[in-house]
């Protein structure tokens, strides 16, 4: 680095005084689970009051891809035993 190029302390920190990050702002949703605010609610898929994601749908489909992605990978022999690595508790 040339010494022209060099920042002091102040300058450094004085760049870095921009740098902080501000906490997510969680609402509450009227299901009670917490939810960003501007977002629908991933627990009762509703916002404004009104259901705009159908998260029984949902949870069936990610189910049922999850299934068969496990199964993929069973087939192309990437993984043996999923439950296994799935469960933290055992060693506990
Ligand atoms: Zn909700």
């Amino acid at each position: 680095m040339v010494v022209r190029m060099r920042r002091n302390r102040s300058e450094t920190a004085k760049r870095r005084s921009h740098h902080a990050l501000t906490p997510v702002q969680a609402a509450k949703c009227e299901c009670g689970a917490a939810r960003l605010s501007h977002r629908a609610c991933p627990e009762c898929g509703k916002y404004k009051g009104r259901v705009v994601i159908d998260v029984v749908a949902r949870a069936k489909r990610d189910a049922r891809r999850a299934k068969r992605r496990e199964k993929e990978l069973k087939a192309s022999g990437q993984i043996t035993e999923s439950k296994q690595e799935k469960e933290p508790t055992s060693q506990a």
